[in-house]
């Protein structure tokens, strides 16, 4: 019995975010391309090295990444849209960052690419643009450099590559034809990989193709059999990854592939691995994925060594692994010095799941278990601590009925009783929430948390820009004014900070997309609320104006998505938990004389999971826990949801299912079609579609915004219309926010009188 660790890929912005530093001074022609390329080069030395301390043995090379690691695909193939094109017809690290940004430091400006999640994650890959002579050549040596410093470094590497089914499904089409087409081209591009890797002396290669965690149409199956058939023989084994969900339903197809090995995430789903001992013959790898690279949470090495042991020892050779690419854990834990102590006992980022790995191997090879019970006894004790299983917050749930999801009346009840209650005009103008985050602003909060002004001053300093933003909103008169979110630095972290069950890392940062990097909160415990989070603020708003106050939360799905979530509990339990002390907030609002509260849930969407025929379930607990939080509430306090990406096509129904009085959606650059959906579908509620692109400082136009809106009531009756913009206005500064805001409401004062 051998065992062999190995990695399928590690985090590449560095310990503290150097590649992001790195790249955006590149960016800022602060720095040369050769100093940036020391950097890289140095986050990648400091990476194996890492690794290797921790008892790595197979070294992934090819996970390093300037920008996204697609987009790297992309360019070693020479897959160049274009317009990203120079006269040279040369590729190099600036086209790579025309490609993902726009435009780099060597000139060209001209559209990005576009970018979309990679499967389930909240990493976002540049979506390669194909054309129907696409033709894929080797043009960018990165890969091969990399191997080679890897080799000159002492280290056994085993190169990393985006599957060619999994690069073709992902991409998008320059016109209308099959993509699968190209897929004889594209093998052969690769066959060339593969030779080249081969002359550098790899022995492995990795192939990842994790769409067969999807639901698969037969092209596509037939695709991935054609694809392994054509890649063998070229001089180098073949180990093919899978991962972010079982493989179950292809396992016959998986286990004929002609590769050498095969890697299985076992901890994103379920999967029967003495199945899969079974089926994957005894002279191939098999790879087992047994610690999350999702998470960050320590793993239960004794539970991971009972689930394995039979199936280690009845193969000559097994190689264990994360469950997928660490890509989505930060670095080290070692860095954090605030955590608390017990919490931090209780977690592994990268770096430690390496350690769990050798922790795991060696008990493996010696039979003896002490040192996994050691290690793992923070585990369990964390399953039975009293700070994380709250007595209280799981009575209140076991009670929640069907009845808590709901308002007291339909809604065609609700918006009569809502407009006799609300008096406003027919397409009411109101905005997102956030208004300009100024400097001040920031400085401020910052010199709060850092204790150097008192609570008082910075209450005062942020209820001065309340006024502000209540001023400027009257001065335009808009109808549903909102506080401006001055408080928030993050619409997660804001709620996270005030709810019990929550921690927040210094360093705990995961790759977004490009240089940009996000910071969850950690769902360690069970969810309550202690006291108001948002109700001081609100009731201060409103006292500045007659007009309506709308207060400002964010959802439970949306909380529960953008934070790392424990995994002892199921997600729609941990949804209901966060939407009970949403709905406490939501009461204490009403009674507050709020009369109108919107709950975003921009990531409502992020949580479909990977197999369609899964969709419904998830659909229906978080549209239940969507409207747990907001039913508390009397008929007359109007519920407002938000939400903010294109396509609704596919989960309408989920949306109307949330039963808000009114959504608000990004529209403006989509022209109003994206109210397709809702026209085909009957949308019955009210809807306020974006008419002003926040991300752009340009002030649209009175004519511009009235055409939007006409487009809009051909698909949606006027009285159920609102008017806003796509998203909220923190990015924004003052100047443009009020002009844009005033054609908005020249443009509603307009409509109301030819509509
Ligand atoms: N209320 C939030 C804001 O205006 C909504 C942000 C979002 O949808 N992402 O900033
Ligand atoms: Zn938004």
């Amino acid at each position: 019995m051998a065992i062999t660790i190995h990695n399928l890929g590690f985090p590449r912005i560095g310990k503290k975010r150097e590649l992001k530093k790195a790249v955006e001074a590149y960016w800022r022609n602060e720095s040369s391309l050769t100093e940036l390329q020391e950097q890289g080069q140095a986050i990648r030395k400091d990476n194996w090295q890492l690794q290797q301390s921790q008892g790595v043995e197979l070294l992934p090379v090819g996970d390093f990444a300037w920008y996204d690691h697609v987009l790297s695909t992309s360019l070693l193939f020479g897959v160049v849209p274009t317009r990203h094109q120079n006269e040279t017809q040369t590729v190099d690290l600036d086209t790579l960052f025309r490609i993902g940004r726009g435009r780099a430091p060597s000139g060209c400006a001209c559209a990005a690419s576009e970018m979309t999640k990679w499967f389930n994650t909240n990493y976002h890959y540049i979506v390669p643009e194909l054309t129907e002579n696409q033709t894929f050549e080797i043009s960018f040596t990165e890969l091969f450099d990399h191997v080679k410093e890897a080799q000159a470094l002492g280290h056994q590497v085993k190169p990393v590559l985006v599957g060619p089914v999994t690069y073709l499904h992902l991409a998008k089409t320059v016109g209308e034809f099959d993509k699968l087409a190209l897929l004889p081209r594209l093998l052969t591009a690769y066959q060339h990989v593969l030779s080249k890797l081969a002359d550098l002396g790899v022995e492995w290669v990795q192939i990842d193709e994790p769409i067969l965690a999807l639901e698969l149409t037969p092209e596509y199956l037939y695709a991935l059999t054609a694809s392994f058939n054509k890649l063998q023989g070229q001089g180098v084994k073949l180990l093919l990854a899978t991962y972010f969900g079982s493989v179950e339903n292809y396992l016959d197809d998986i286990a004929a592939y002609p590769v050498d090995g095969v890697h299985f995430d076992l901890v994103a789903e379920a999967q029967d691995i003495e199945k899969i001992n079974e089926r994957i013959a005894k002279d191939k790898v098999l790879s087992l994925g047994v610690i999350n690279g999702r998470n960050i949470w320590k793993a239960d090495l004794e539970a991971v060594y009972n689930q394995i042991q039979s199936v280690v020892s009845s193969r000559e050779h097994v190689w264990l692994a994360p469950s997928c690419s660490l890509l989505h854990t930060p670095v080290d834990l070692a860095l954090e010095s605030t955590l608390d102590s017990e919490i931090k006992s209780w977690l592994a980022f990268a770096k430690q799941k390496g350690h769990e790995l050798s922790l795991l191997k060696q008990a493996l090879l010696s039979g003896d278990i002490t040192s996994l019970i050691d290690y793992s006894a923070p585990v369990k004790a964390r399953a039975k601590s009293l700070r994380v299983n709250d007595a209280a917050v799981k009575l209140r749930l076991d009670s929640l009925t069907k009845q808590d999801g709901e308002r007291t009346s339909p809604f065609a009840k609700r918006q009569l009783v809502q407009k006799q209650a609300l008096g406003l005009p027919i397409l009411p103008t109101t905005t997102i929430g956030s208004f300009p985050q100024t400097k001040a602003i920031r400085e401020a909060r910052r010199d709060f948390k850092a204790g150097n002004i008192s609570e008082a001053d910075y209450t005062a300093q942020m209820q001065n820009e309340i006024s502000y933003a209540v001023a400027q909103q009257e001065a335009v008169d808009l109808d549903v004014l909102v506080h401006g979110e001055a408080e928030r630095n993050d619409m997660v972290e804001y709620f996270g900070e005030l709810l019990e069950g929550f921690a927040f890392t210094q360093f705990g940062w995961v790759q977004s997309y490009g240089s940009r990097c996000v910071k969850p909160p950690i769902i360690w415990g069970d969810i309550s609320r202690k006291h108001p989070m948002t109700v001081n603020w609100t009731e201060y708003a409103q006292s500045l104006t007659n007009k309506q106050m709308k207060g400002m939360l964010t959802g439970p799905v949306t909380i529960l998505f953008w934070s790392f979530i424990r995994d002892d509990l199921a997600k729609p339990i941990i949804a209901n938990q966060i939407a009970l002390a949403l709905r406490d907030e939501v009461v204490d609002l009403e009674k507050a004389g709020i009369n109108i509260i919107q709950i975003d849930e921009p990531a409502f969407r992020e949580g479909l999971p990977l197999k369609a025929s899964k969709w419904q379930d998830y659909l229906n607990w978080a549209a239940y826990a969507f409207r747990v939080s907001a039913s508390g509430v009397s008929d007359s306090t109007q519920i407002h949801t938000h939400m903010c990406y294109a396509e609704f096509n596919d989960i309408i129904a989920a949306i109307a299912d949330m039963d808000a009085d009114v959504i608000t959606i990004e529209t403006s650059r989509s022209n109003m079609e994206l109210l397709n959906a809702f026209e085909d579908f009957d949308y019955p509620n009210e809807i306020g579609p974006g008419v002003y692109d926040i991300h752009s400082p340009n002030i649209p136009e009175v004519t511009w915004i009235k055409q939007l809106m006409k487009e809009a009531a051909k698909k949606v009756p006027v009285e159920r219309l609102w008017i806003n913009p796509d998203c909220g206005l923190k990015t924004r500064g003052w100047q443009e926010t009020q002009a844009a805001l005033k054609n908005m409401v020249t443009a509603a004062k307009e409509l109301r009188q030819e509509l």
